[in-house]
C-alpha cells in the first residue's frame, strides 16, 4: 500500500513538470545575448592590451557559470601576474582608458571591498564590471559550469530556485540572504545527496584539472563529458526536485550542527569545522562551505533576523509544494 501511495504522490507531483519546464525555458537567455557579450568581451581585450600586454581578461558570475537569466550584468577579471600592482592605481588608469574609448557611465569604485571599474557598453547595451585578480571566482565559476553539463536537471532546478530567490527577496546578500552562487552550491549539493545521485562529487575523483591559486589548490576531474550519463538511473523530475529541494531547507536541514559542503558532496559536522560559535561576524546559522576557500561560510551574511525571514520563505515554498493546486503561480508570487 506504501508503495501505491508513493506512486500517487509522485504522478501527482509530476503534473507540475510542464509549468515548471514553462518557466525554466523562460529564463534561458537568447544566443544573441551571449553573442553580444563576446563582443564587448573582444572590445575590452583590445582596450586593455595597449595598456597591458601581458594580462588576460576572464568572464566569471552568472554570465560564465551557465546560471545566468536574461539581460544580465557581466562580471569581468582581469588577471596579471605581477607582484607590485596598485589595484587602485590600475582601476583608474583602466577608468581612464573606458572613457577614451567612448564606454559610458565609466566609474572606479577604488575603496569598495572587491575594487572594481564600472561601464556601460553604448553599442550592445551591456553594463559591466571588472575586478582584478579575483581568479578564485573564475575558478568557481568553472566548477559551476562544469557540473551543469553533467545533468540538465541542475540547470532546471537552479534556474527555478533563483527565479523564486529574486522573486521573494531572499538573494539580497547586503540584507542578509543568501547570493546567487550560494544557492548555486545548494542546488548541487542536494542533487550529489539524492539517491541514485545525479550529481557525482568531482572534487573527490582524481583531478584533471588543476591549479594553484592564492595558494590555494583547486584540483577535481572536469572531464565531465565522460559524465552525461551519471544520473541517468535516477528519474526523478524537475517538478519532484523542487519540492525535494525546498522540503529539505525547510524540514530536513540540520541547522543548529551541519554544514553543506559540495566539496566532499556530503554533509559535515559544524564542530569540525569550528563553525559552532559566532566569530566576529561569522555566525554560521546557515553553513555552505565554500568548494575552494573551505574556511569561507557562504551563509556568514545570514544573521539572526534574516535566518527567519530565510526559514519562512523555505516553509512557505515546501507547502506551496505540498498543497497548492498550482503551485508555479504562487512560488513567484512577488513579496
Ligand atoms: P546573478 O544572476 O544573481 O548576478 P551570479 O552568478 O553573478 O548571479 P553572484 O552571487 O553575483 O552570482 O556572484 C558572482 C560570482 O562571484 C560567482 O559566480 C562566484 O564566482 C563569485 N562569488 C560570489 N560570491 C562569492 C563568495 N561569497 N565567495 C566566493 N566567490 C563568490
Ligand atoms: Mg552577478
Amino acid at each position: 500500500r506504501m508503495v501505491k501511495r508513493n506512486m500517487a504522490c509522485r504522478n501527482d507531483i509530476r503534473r507540475h513538470d510542464a509549468p515548471f519546464m514553462a518557466v525554466y525555458k523562460s529564463l534561458i537567455p537568447a544566443e544573441e545575448e551571449l553573442e553580444k557579450q563576446k563582443q564587448l568581451m573582444a572590445r575590452l581585450e583590445n582596450l586593455v592590451a595597449k595598456e597591458w600586454p601581458h594580462a588576460k581578461l576572464y568572464l566569471y558570475g552568472s554570465c560564465a557559470n551557465s546560471f545566468g537569466f536574461p539581460k544580465s550584468d557581466i562580471d569581468v577579471c582581469l588577471a596579471i601576474e605581477d607582484d607590485d600592482i596598485n589595484k587602485a592605481d590600475m582601476l583608474l588608469k583602466l577608468a581612464e582608458n573606458l572613457e577614451a574609448d567612448n564606454f559610458q557611465n565609466v566609474q572606479a569604485l577604488t575603496r569598495a571591498r572587491v575594487p572594481i571599474a564600472k561601464l556601460m557598453d553604448p553599442v550592445t547595451g551591456i553594463s559591466c564590471d571588472i575586478c582584478i585578480n579575483n581568479v578564485l571566482a573564475v575558478v568557481n565559476t568553472k566548477l559551476l559550469r562544469d557540473y551543469a553539463r553533467i545533468d540538465v536537471r541542475l540547470r532546471q532546478l537552479a534556474f527555478i530556485v533563483k527565479h523564486w530567490a529574486k522573486s521573494r527577496r531572499v538573494n539580497e546578500t547586503y540584507q542578509g540572504t543568501l547570493s546567487s552562487y550560494a544557492y548555486v552550491l545548494m542546488c548541487i549539493h542536494f542533487l550529489q545527496m539524492r539517491r541514485p545521485p545525479i550529481l557525482p562529487c568531482l572534487q573527490e575523483m582524481e583531478p584533471t584539472y588543476s591549479v594553484r591559486v592564492d595558494n590555494i589548490r583547486c584540483s577535481y576531474f572536469d572531464s565531465v563529458d565522460r559524465l552525461v550519463n551519471f544520473g541517468s538511473s535516477n528519474r526523478e523530475t524537475i517538478a519532484e526536485l523542487v519540492w525535494g529541494f525546498f522540503n529539505y531547507w525547510a524540514y530536513g536541514h540540520d541547522y543548529a550542527n551541519t554544514v553543506v559542503s559540495v566539496r566532499t558532496g556530503s554533509i559535515l559536522g559544524k564542530r569540525e569545522k569550528d563553525w559552532t560559535r559566532r566569530v566576529g561576524n561569522d555566525r554560521h546559522l546557515i553553513c555552505i562551505e565554500d568548494p575552494f576557500e573551505t574556511s569561507h561560510d557562504l551563509g556568514r551574511v545570514v544573521d539572526k533576523f534574516s535566518i527567519r525571514v530565510l526559514r519562512e520563505e523555505f516553509e512557505r515554498a515546501a507547502k506551496i509544494m505540498h498543497q497548492d493546486p498550482n503551485p508555479c503561480a504562487k512560488l513567484f508570487e512577488p513579496y
